[in-house]
């Protein structure tokens, strides 16, 4: 076995590659960009080297620098994760040439199935079953209509070299075809740098299934049962579990033996996963193979109780597999949930921000967490925004739902829009719960998923609301504490102790008529209201109708009030425009008006369009004083290796386009002026 391995990722992954060696007697080296100086995965290695700049392209997509670092720290192998280049041919063979272990597969592996036009090829000849489609060289435009014509709409345009559902786009027919290769084409090459296409027939509600395989050098290879993988957004996975509900031991011994004809054929080593569509008739056809350990490893590792990341590294130091076939079995049902900084109710849109608040449950033996983010970092535009992923286990498929359920419940999490209210909602969900599962999961239930389908209680409204008005009186009271407005017995008039967190139960003193005004938004829905303070109780005035308030406290991060007869105890995190309330294993995020700049802004702003973070604007499709309908794609910014479409907002007319394709635009800059229909002046919005 090594004695000194390099961890060439960052994040999660690293953090859980480090765990293990620990484990394992291994010394660590991480490698870290200038933005991750001080992250966890640089403190959980044992040495660390600096490799460059933030951008990925300049640190931890620089292999020549990574090599380097091994080179110089003594390491006998580097262990690439997962992302970045774990699946680079060249870098594989760089790091034998350099006489360090690449611990993965062979170089040549990587490269067949790095294509997945090759990789198809390859499948058919070894007699494994493909999806129907086009995985051919010629690549013109008449080529690609006249197959897509020949497999039958709709068509699937996948890019060759993809991964994590980058460069894939559906054409329902033969119109939307040219767009669509143009944007899978545009997309690949900026994220692969390979604009090279192939067409399938895209099934309806398929599942995604895939099987988890091992081989050693020494001729043995095991498969490691399936996951199914099929709840996923954007074509990408955001809750797996094993083992896949309903599949049947004949079927399973099947798609294992698929897997394995799969990684004989290309001389196969270490860690992979063959990656099956299976249709509703149950029959299965083989997609791609991920020549790497896969980002949802852990619910495998919960089931057979084995350790892959230990697996990787004693194949690839020449031991032989730890297991046969025999002697691996499926014991009880996990599920993983990927927590991302994103935000659902904008198309899943990655977000960005500083942590301000991070607050997991504790681990045991039903919950792992793995996670490479702590409170206070930020998350940047540079990465993967998967902050960390909530992995539960149980003996049946609903004990291990329900700690799922509970688990993503006890996160709190302030400062970032995430999806961990959407992840929620998935797994309580009672098509979830009945395991009517397949890939249109999403898309069909998102009424119920999305923020807006569940504005927050009144109850919670009215303790974000009484939150922000005790924090005033708090700084009012610390203000008056500086000032040495202090009775003799050192408390404060009013109150018996100034500690005491009831001290700021009379917030009354702030304003004469003891009234004040708070203004939120919790996702489409604006709160206006009122909290009026009176000696010894308050009343909250919402929309809805007027609650009353026997008490209330605000502590550090923390509000208790009796609303309504009913006491209620909630984490409160305030963070420069939202406030978050963690109460009842729920999470309610509400962004804080101002009402004057709300106006001010309104004002400046008129109907223009802004870009939701910095990217690229790759194609602008619509003239100056076109007049479009609500919903029409204005244009396409490039951000985070993903192509967004901005749309009108309402119908109305483009009066200005402010950038050309190929501009660089900072994030909230405004790329066109729209005039909504029938709108002369912006909406007032008073206080
Ligand atoms: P998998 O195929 O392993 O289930 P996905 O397809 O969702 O996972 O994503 C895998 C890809 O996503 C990786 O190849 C990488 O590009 C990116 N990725 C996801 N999470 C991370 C991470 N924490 N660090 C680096 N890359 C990541
Ligand atoms: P990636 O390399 O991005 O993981 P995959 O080829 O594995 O790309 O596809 C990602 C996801 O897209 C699949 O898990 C599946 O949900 C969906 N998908 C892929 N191919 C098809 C298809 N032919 N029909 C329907 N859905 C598909
Ligand atoms: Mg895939």
């Amino acid at each position: 076995m090594f004695s000194k391995i390099l961890i060439a990722n960052r994040g999660e992954i690293a953090c859980r590659i480090a765990r293990t060696a620990r484990r394992l007697g291994i010394r660590t080296v991480a490698v870290h960009s200038e933005a991750d100086a001080s992250a966890r995965h640089v403190r959980l290695a044992d040495e660390a080297v600096a490799i460059g700049p933030a951008p990925a392209k300049a640190s931890y997509l620089n292999g020549r620098a990574i090599v380097a670092a091994a080179q110089l720290t003594g390491c006998e192998a580097i262990h690439p994760g997962y992302g970045f280049l774990s699946e680079n041919a060249g870098f594989a063979e760089a790091c034998t040439r350099a006489g360090l272990v690449f611990v993965g597969p062979p170089a040549a592996a990587i490269r067949s199935m790095g294509s997945k036009s090759e990789a198809k090829r390859l499948m058919e000849r070894a007699g494994v079953p493909i999806v129907a489609g086009y995985h051919g060289e010629a690549q013109d435009e008449a080529t690609l209509a006249a197959e897509a014509a020949r497999i039958g709409y709709p068509v699937l345009v996948k890019a060759s070299a993809g991964g994590g559902g980058k460069g894939m786009r559906v054409a329902t027919g033969p119109s939307e075809l040219g767009a669509a290769l143009a944007s899978a084409r545009r997309e690949a090459e900026s994220a692969f740098g390979d604009g090279k296409l192939l067409l399938e027939k895209y099934l309806e509600r398929p599942r995604h299934i895939e099987i988890q395989i091992f081989c050693d050098r020494h001729g043995n290879a095991v498969h490691l049962f399936e996951r199914d993988c099929s709840i996923q957004r954007r074509h990408q996975k955001v809750i797996e579990e094993a083992p896949a509900p309903g599949l049947d031991s004949a079927q399973r011994a099947r798609m294992g033996e698929a897997a394995l004809t799969a990684a004989r054929a290309i001389g196969y080593e270490g860690a992979g996963t063959v990656e099956f569509i299976v249709a509703a008739d149950g029959t299965f056809h083989f997609m791609e193979m991920n020549t790497r350990l896969q980002v949802e490893h852990p619910v495998t590792e919960m089931i057979t109780g084995q350790d892959l990341v230990e697996w990787q590294l004693r194949v690839a130091a020449g031991e032989t597999l730890p297991l046969a076939q025999d002697r691996l079995a499926i014991s009880g049902h996990a599920f993983e949930a990927r927590l991302y900084a994103e935000d659902p109710a904008r198309d899943f849109l990655p977000a960005t921000g500083t942590l301000a608040h991070l607050q997991f449950p504790a681990e045991g033996r039903h919950l792992r967490i793995d996670t490479g983010v702590e409170e206070g970092d930020k998350v940047s535009v540079h990465y993967d925004p998967m902050l960390a992923k909530l992995i539960v286990w149980d003996e049946t498929r609903e004990a291990a739902r329900q700690r799922l359920v509970d688990a993503l419940g006890a996160c709190e999490i302030a400062g970032v829009a995430t999806n961990l209210a959407f992840l929620g909602a998935v797994a309580a969900h009672p098509a979830f719960a009945a395991a009517e599962i397949d890939t249109g999961f999403i898309e069909r239930h998102r009424a119920d998923l999305l923020p807006d389908a569940r504005p927050a209680p009144d109850r919670i409204a009215a303790l974000a609301c009484l939150a922000l008005v005790l924090e005033r009186a708090r700084a009012a009271q610390s203000a008056l504490w500086r000032a040495g407005e202090r009775q003799t017995d050192g408390t404060f008039a009013g109150s018996a102790d100034p500690r005491s967190p009831w001290a700021f139960g009379d917030g009354f003193r702030l304003n004469q008529d003891g009234r004040h005004a708070v203004h939120l938004q919790d996702g489409t829905r604006r709160i206006d209201a009122v909290v009026r303070a009176r000696p010894g109780h308050y009343v909250v005035e919402l929309p809805g109708g007027a609650l009353e308030v026997a008490r209330a406290f605000a502590g550090e991060r923390t509000i208790e009030a009796e609303i309504a007869g009913t006491r209620t105890v909630a984490r409160a995190v305030r963070t420069e425009r939202e406030i978050a309330i963690f109460a009842e294993g729920k999470s309610h995020r509400f962004a804080i008006l101002d009402p004057l700049a709300v106006a001010a802004e309104a004002e400046a702003e008129g109907g223009s369009l802004r870009a939701p973070m910095p990217g690229k604007v790759v194609d602008v499709l619509v003239a100056e004083g076109a007049r479009v309908a609500r919903g029409t794609p204005l244009l396409i910014l490039e951000a985070m290796k993903m192509e967004h479409t901005i749309r009108a907002p309402a119908d109305g007319t483009v009066e200005k386009v402010k950038f050309a394709p190929g501009s660089q635009v900072e994030e909230g800059a405004e790329l066109i002026a729209f005039r909504v229909e029938g709108e002369t002046a912006p909406e007032e919005i008073g206080p």
